[in-house]
């Protein structure tokens, strides 16, 4: 069997133990005198991945994507998950659940129609407060209603992983840019000002950048687990299971104290005066202990999200610094797979010699993500990641799509490039042309301060349009300094009204997907910096992070116009320049050949 490193090819789903499961949690609905019981796919910290002892959703209805939410009925279950899992759920689930797209009118008829009455229990951590709020209110005129519970699916999962607990690693000052001490100082600042006497922060990441500290708790994302009360001096308390953390935060001890877990609900019970707590992500059992000691909620975005995003010039020099080296591994990576034409491979073997590249690399500490490597039809499903019983031999006339990154202790990279298997046709290379020209829009673009992500993501799609084309997922995720490889608060989609500010990464990766047929996505990281523009109003640009050649041989180059011609040939340059004398010598035969002027 082959196998990689950081990454599985099992298909984890149970999928022919489920109806028995459902059947035992139904039996707990009549013990416990609901009609009803959430199971979500988020863990306390609402992060987008989990533990193994937090694979609730998976468990129970053996569909394994990061975002979904089943609703156990006493003789039904509904699976709702988004667009991009719909395929995925089907294959993975089997009857009685029924698959649902997820919006939230399909999910409160779903609930009318099959619960008709009675409560619905939830467990209190896994929810948050925004969430059943929504819930409560939507159902307040029926026979509906919604009750905090002990987690149904924790008491019958007999075989339940238990909860690790990892070593913690100190990040050093030299690569975050910041000491703890100033970070915390920043955000006392902010407490401040928001007329707070502290913050309960309950999201992984927020206190692993915060505290200059990286984890292990779970797959591709170095977070530890943990939740934090900082008041408005910048005093700390954190809460959290891992072993060695008291001795790792050596230095710090003069503002932060270290606590277990299990004592996170008891300092709660003892805040007092005004605390600010995310609207959006704090557990509902936070706020309702909260709320019940007298506390003033001040309800708004987590104050450590914005700074995270917005890079310092040292975590900005390492981005480049490592983008620079995650481009020799793609370039070895596109080489190898060039000369692969006449030996017959496939998918897993595309994931593993990727995966060796990177290993190469001794600041390599995990891949981002799991790799996706897509070929043919497969290449047509956004989210695809390859096991044993997808795997397929990459045929000529196809092209394969490889999104993938690396997390390396100098940052987080992200990149998918598509590539030509032998010949293609022009609905293929007019398709590719099509999203180059979206990404160059948003590449060269130049826009005032105060815009956001909706303001320009139709750039990205306008060149599909002119085809009646477009694509189902946002043009742009942000990117975290060695942590989450999804980070918020900015996105390039229809939906983001979050500002873009200096120093924010996000992805650039417009894709056209033709179900059953093949699927193209180009992605570079870029970053957000004041605009050389010489003009009186502030403007902002975006910096290119990523430099790894685009496959010439799909596109078409009567469709780019003279600026799109000469951006190409630009980039293509600085690729050759980059990585020209850091590659293996077939290598730099390969990039002196991919990136010739068009
Ligand atoms: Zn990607
Ligand atoms: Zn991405």
């Amino acid at each position: 069997m082959k196998t990689a490193f950081f990454q599985s090819f099992e298909d984890s789903s149970d999928r022919e133990e489920t109806p028995f499961r459902l059947s035992i949690v139904q039996a707990e609905l009549k013990k416990n005198s609901l009609s009803g019981y959430l199971v979500p796919r988020s863990d306390v910290h609402q992060g987008e991945y989990v533990a193994a002892c937090d694979e609730r959703l998976s468990w129970l209805t053996g569909f394994t994507g990061s975002a979904g939410i089943c609703i156990v009925g006493s003789d039904r279950a509904g699976v709702f998950v988004d667009g991009r899992y719909s395929i995925q759920a089907k294959k993975q689930t089997k009857s009685p659940f029924e698959v649902i797209q997820w919006n939230k009118k399909n999910f409160l008829e779903w609930i009318k129609k099959n619960i008709i009455k009675g409560k619905i229990g939830f467990d209190p951590w896994l929810h948050s407060h925004k969430d059943i709020i929504w819930l409560s209110e939507a159902f307040a005129s029926t026979r509906i209603s919604f009750a905090p519970s002990h987690n149904l699916i924790d008491k019958v999962w007999l075989a339940r992983p238990p909860k690790t607990s990892n070593k913690v690693m100190n990040y050093p000052v030299e690569l975050a840019g910041l000491s703890a001490k100033e970070k915390c100082q920043k955000i006392a600042e902010k407490i401040r000002f928001k007329k707070a006497n502290s913050a309960v922060i309950t999201l992984p990441d927020s206190i692993a950048w915060l505290l200059n500290l990286r984890g292990n708790d779970v797959i591709h994302s170095p977070i530890l687990q943990a939740f934090l009360i900082i008041d408005a001096e910048g005093y700390v308390k954190i809460f959290c299971q891992n072993e060695n953390l008291s001795n790792t935060i050596n230095g710090l001890e003069n503002f932060v104290k270290v606590f277990i877990l299990e004592r996170f609900e008891m300092a709660l019970t003892k805040l007092k005066g005004s605390v600010l707590v995310d609207e959006i992500t704090a557990p509902f059992a936070a706020v309702k202990i909260l709320q019940s000691n007298g506390c003033k909620l001040i309800m708004g975005e987590d104050p450590i999200i914005l700074p995270k995003a917005c890079k310092n010039p040292i975590e900005l020099r390492n981005a480049r610094i490592c983008h620079k080296r995650d481009a020799v591994h793609m370039c070895e990576f596109l080489s190898w797979v060039d000369r692969q034409n006449k030996n017959k491979f496939d998918e897993i073997d595309v994931v593993i010699e990727l995966e060796n590249f990177r290993r190469k690399d001794e600041n390599l500490k995990e891949i981002s993500f799991d790799t996706i490597a897509a070929s043919g039809p497969n290449a047509a499903l956004p989210h695809y990641r390859v096991n044993y019983s997808s795997n397929r031999t990459i045929e000529t006339g196809e092209v394969l799509l490889v999104d993938s990154g690396g997390q390396y202790l100098d940052g987080t990279t992200d990149i998918t490039r598509t590539i030509a298997i032998g010949r293609q046709s022009k609905e293929v290379k007019n398709a590719f042309t099509c999203v180059l020209k979206g990404l160059i829009a948003i590449s060269k673009l130049k826009f005032p301060s105060g815009t956001s992500g909706r303001d320009i993501d139709a750039f990205a799609r306008a060149p599909l349009w002119q085809f009646g084309k477009d694509y189902a997922h946002g043009t742009g995720h942000g990117v975290g300094h060695y942590l989450s490889v999804h980070e918020g608060p900015h996105r390039i989609s229809k939906f983001s009204d979050v500002e873009f500010k200096e120093g924010m990464i996000v992805s650039n990766e417009p894709g056209f997907y033709k179900e059953g047929k093949f699927g193209i996505r180009i992605e570079n990281l870029i970053l957000v910096k004041n605009s050389e523009l010489k003009t009186d109003n502030s403007f902002l640009e975006f910096e290119t992070l990523t430099f790894v050649p685009i496959d010439r041989r799909l596109i078409s180059r009567n469709l780019l116009d003279s600026y799109e011609l000469v951006w190409i040939n630009n980039y293509h340059s600085q690729c050759w320049k980059r990585a020209k004398d850091l590659v293996t010598a077939p290598t730099k035969a390969w990039l002196k050949n991919m990136t010739r002027p068009l």
